[in-house]
């Protein structure tokens, strides 16, 4: 993604400053526990190195990323940071972890046969933590294999960095699967009663003390997203993004909008093209087809709506009702004061999760509020 001006105008703008305060308000809520902060996916689509290196500057030690190559890309940003990488480890390639010290997140007896050979080979126990499965049935051990792993750990004297599991429901309060899992993840910790823990995302981390151990790993709420589903969102907002408008048209009832002919206008509409589409992350789930609700984009503060279908680059909005002058070239607020990622995701009928990453399409990406000393080209 570019970070320059375009001539088209508009783009993307990361608030870092937002960033360290969602930051050290979260570390704040974790009391004793350490706070490390989720980067994966290119820090949620926002940038990995320059949000890496302002966290780090906010006081962040500990980073997750998903796959060996993030953290390789992590370690050139942060030389000191310690950095998990949540795949766990991936087959062949224990050497490259080494080299850039990551630690895997083993989750599987093969992974973990793996690296202790690896460890024995160079006479040297790298550090890993161990990821079980406390019924997400994604990666991790099974609970069952958790005297195995004891047995295996115990045998070549490996002392893992950290026992950790992930929730599956946490967004949901009041879901009886939250307790359950820390339940269960109790249990495993009664055999490592000397491994530091980690168990809390985000949401893990707001619902309840109980879920903090020695680690939290909080993402989303750290970018502004929504946790916990059903409460307002304490988190400051940390993206804003603005296009152009390319034509303004008054079209007459009875006609129809784009790809389909889907949309019949009910009444004389003046329609703003605007410079958007799904190759930057506007999902078509944000056309406006019929009476069905689609997505909004903001003008002078007022909310205006998708019509027809969004394509590729380009989506009309109805601007028969916004206030004030528009012309062509001014911008829109696709996300921002008026509209949230929460809003675009809910108009979706998604999560901010996929609205942050998925805008990686043609727009540039600018910074504001970069902590000093913080190079982010
Ligand atoms: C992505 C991820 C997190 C962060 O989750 P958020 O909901 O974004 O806070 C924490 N732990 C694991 C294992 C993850 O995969």
């Amino acid at each position: 993604m570019a970070t320059n001006q375009t001539i088209l105008g508009g783009g993307i703008t990361v608030d870092l400053g937002a960033i360290t305060r969602n930051w050290k308000a979260l570390d704040k809520v974790s009391g004793g526990a350490l706070t490390a902060a989720v980067v994966k996916a290119d820090a949620y689509g926002l940038g990995l190195e320059a949000v890496s290196r302002t966290l780090y500057k906010a006081g962040a030690r500990f980073f997750f990323v998903a796959t060996p190559d993030e953290g390789v890309a992590l370690r050139a940003a942060l030389p000191r940071a310690h950095i998990f990488v949540l795949d766990g480890l991936v087959p062949r390639t224990a050497a490259d972890y080494s080299a850039h010290n990551l630690m895997p997140v083993l989750a599987s007896m093969g992974q973990l046969t793996e690296w202790l050979d690896f460890c024995l080979n160079r006479s040297q126990a790298a550090p890993a933590a161990l990821h079980f499965d406390t019924g997400f049935n994604r990666v991790g051990f099974r609970l069952k294999e958790a005297e195995l792993v004891k047995r295996e750990i115990e045998q070549t004297r490996f002392e893992p960095q950290m026992i950790m599991s992930h929730f599956a429901c946490a967004d949901q309060p009041s879901h009886e699967m939250t307790r359950k899992q820390n339940g269960l993840f109790q249990g495993i910790l009664n055999l490592f009663p000397d491994t530091p823990a980690s168990l809390a995302n985000s949401a893990g981390l707001m619902a309840s003390k109980d879920y903090h151990y020695h680690m939290v790993r909080p993402g989303i709420a750290v970018f502004g997203g929504r946790a916990v589903n059903g409460r307002a969102n304490p988190m400051a907002p940390v993206i804003r993004m603005e296009v152009p408008i390319l034509q303004i048209k008054e079209a007459r009832i009875g006609e129809t909008v784009g790809y389909g002919a889907l949309h019949r206008l009910v009444r004389n509409t003046r329609l703003a093209i605007i410079a958007i589409g799904y190759a930057d992350g506007f999902t078509r789930a944000l056309s406006g087809i019929g009476g069905q609700m689609g997505g909004k984009v903001a003008i002078n503060g007022a909310l205006a709506p998708v019509l027809g279908r969004v394509s590729m680059d380009m989506t009309a909005v109805d601007i028969t009702d916004v206030p004030g002058f528009i012309q062509p070239g001014d911008l829109v607020e696709i996300l921002g004061s008026t509209i949230g990622i929460d809003d675009v995701a809910d108009a979706s009928r998604t999560i901010s999760y996929e609205v942050l990453t998925s805008l990686n399409g043609r727009f540039p990406r600018r910074y504001e509020n970069v902590p000093d000393g913080i190079s982010v080209e």
